[in-house]
């Protein structure tokens, strides 16, 4: 048994931000920092933001890194056939972030590669502050392709890829070291992105002991100090690289020793490399942890349930009527228990209001003139296959019916698809195809680019959040508690926090149940579509338009039950004690 040194989080950083008393470095290839910076794709982003703003609000020693990405991810747009096309993002990096006087540099394929970094300063409730440093190749000294490196957040190929790793998990080291932060501890790998960090690490211990090569016994003390949380149980999320591309960009001698000593063959598995290198590592959520145990049984793998900004997840309505009967809910997101003592009437006010600005959104932007007296679903994520956002129109008479026969409904859409994702892309089109179909009898609206702003407004403003992944491929879903937060239930498959977060008709609403799922290697769908619209038919829809008192109900304990545990408060004190102190 090795003994990992004691963290000391004794010194938290002050208002002007005494950086190097750092102990805890967070590094993301995505971090959500500001809505109008395009420094993230997603829920990994948005995660990671919401992640280092509670941070922030818990003063604790941290930094973080990340890359600049001065084109962004993409600006979508979609043509009326529903294709998507994807634009660069321009923003103006001096209004957001403070340029850095430091220089350092990285060795890419026998180039150096000067690095710049830019601050960003995340400031939690008390005023202290989270350094975020974002690195820039794009730099005089540098060559053409190598300016490029930190311009397009998962853009290019795989070569590409493996560069901006190594300026990401590399580069990010000798960045802080230049920085002056010699105080580290712990160093945090938001999810396989990163996993060039510990490489780095073991340059400097082999540097330090006047070595050219690593050692068993710096791997072992490497593996002390490196905290590794992966992301999702999808193989295409796991990035993995041909040895002779690792060769070829990393082009070292030791690349054989580092073979011997890092167990890996034809390819370089970016998830093994941080799994090997990692004395602590976690999945998102319990179920999440599971899945990761079956796929990589010789490991050790922890849970730490997801969690979403409070502050930044509550609309401004729901925040006034917090401040108003549960003050102090900003500093101790717990206390958010207390939602079901705030009168139902005051709630479903706040909830209207919210509701009001969404739809006005949705009208002006796309003329669908929704009514704000119908049951409004919303459905935004990614649109990835196993999402399975077209899951609802899979029966589109049987929806006409529920629709004509029960109760008026109307669904907002969102989500990007990947730039090289062809079956993400055309999943959007079929939702646009059932948009059309369904035109007079439930009305149905695509907002493009989905964003922070928009992720906000549109959790937020529905009447229920629908989420329908194939399961077990969800690997927490954080939209869903943003949506509690705001008195919004979910109706979602029982997979990733759902199977946490679903009291069934008390927090919200599960579709199907764990005790029939179809058998093993069977589509699944028509099963859960079948559930799905069972569930809409006989408890939704009935109880909004029939016994609203009820629903107000269900309403108050997703905030009471689940929006005051599933917030990233509560999961970084757990990252403080399961990872970081241990
Ligand atoms: C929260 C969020 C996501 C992630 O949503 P999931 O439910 O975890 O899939 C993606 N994009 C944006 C803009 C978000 O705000």
């Amino acid at each position: 048994m090795s003994m990992t040194p004691a963290l000391n989080l004794g010194s938290s950083i002050h208002p002007d931000g005494v950086a190097n008393d750092a102990r805890i470095a967070y590094f993301s290839m995505e971090i959500a920092l500001h809505p109008a910076m395009p420094t993230y794709s997603g829920g990994l982003g948005i995660l990671a933001g919401d992640m280092i703003r509670a941070a922030a609000d818990r003063e604790l020693p941290m930094v973080a890194v990340t890359l600049l990405h001065r084109k962004g991810y993409f600006y979508q747009t979609i043509d009326a056939s529903g294709w998507q096309t994807e634009n660069a993002v321009e923003w103006i990096v001096e209004d957001f972030v403070q340029a850095l006087p430091q220089r350092t540099a990285v060795t890419i394929e026998g180039r150096t590669v000067a690095l710049r970094a830019w601050r960003y300063d995340v400031r939690g409730c008390t005023g202290a502050v989270v350094p975020v440093y974002l690195l820039d190749t794009d730099l005089p000294d540098n060559g053409e392709w190598d300016r490029t490196l930190t311009h397009w957040l998962y853009g290019g190929d795989p070569h590409y890829r493996l560069c901006q790793e190594v300026v990401l998990g590399m580069g990010g080291v000798t960045m802080l070291r230049a920085l002056g932060h010699d105080g580290l501890q712990r160093f945090h790998m938001n999810e396989g992105h990163a996993s060039l960090l510990p490489i780095a690490l073991l340059d400097e211990h082999a540097k330090r002991a006047g070595r050219t090569s690593f050692t068993h016994e710096d791997i072992e003390e490497v593996r002390r100090h490196c905290v590794f949380t992966t992301h999702t149980p999808v193989p295409a999320g796991h990035d993995r690289f041909p040895t002779e591309l690792i060769n070829q960009v990393l082009g070292r001698e030791e690349t054989a020793a580092m073979k011997d000593v890092l167990l890996w063959d034809d390819y370089l598995n970016m998830t093994y490399l941080a799994l090997n290198l990692s004395y602590y590592v976690n999945g998102v959520a319990k179920k999440h942890a599971e899945v990761l145990r079956q796929m990589f049984a010789q490991y050790r793998i922890d849970a730490i349930t997801n969690g979403v900004h409070a502050v930044t997840w509550t609309s401004p309505a729901f925040q006034a009527l917090f401040d108003q009967h549960i003050p102090g809910w900003r500093e101790e997101n717990f206390t958010l228990r207390y939602a079901l003592g705030i009168p139902p009437h005051e709630v479903w006010r706040a909830h209207d209001q919210a509701k009001r600005q969404l739809l006005d959104h949705v009208n002006r932007v796309t003329n669908v003139g929704m009514d704000a007296r119908d049951l409004t679903i919303g459905f935004a994520r990614r649109d990835a296959t196993y999402k399975r956002g077209d899951l609802i129109f899979l029966d589109l008479e049987r929806l006409k019916r529920i629709s004509a026969d029960v109760g008026r409904f109307q669904i907002i859409y969102a989500g990007k698809a990947h730039p090289q994702d062809q079956e993400g892309k055309e999943l959007i089109q079929r939702i646009f195809q059932a948009r059309d179909a369904l035109k007079l009898q439930v009305k149905i609206a695509y907002l493009p680019n989905y964003d922070w702003p928009l992720a906000q407004l549109m959790t937020a403003g529905v009447d229920v959040w629908l989420n329908t992944p194939e399961p077990p491929l969800e690997a927490s879903g954080t939209s869903g508690m943003k949506a509690a937060l705001n008195g919004v239930p979910s109706l979602s498959i029982l997979d990733g926090w759902w199977l946490e977060g679903c009291i069934e008709g008390v927090t919200g609403w599960a579709i199907g149940d764990l005790t029939s799922p179809a058998n093993m290697g069977e589509d699944q769908s028509p099963h859960d579509a079948a559930a799905l619209y069972d569930k809409l038919e006989r408890v939704i829809v009935p109880l909004f338009y029939s016994d609203q008192e009820r629903f107000i109900d269900v309403m108050r304990h997703a905030i009471a039950l689940n929006g005051s545990f599933f917030n990233t408060q509560r999961m970084v004190l757990q990252y403080v004690t399961k990872a970081y102190l241990r």
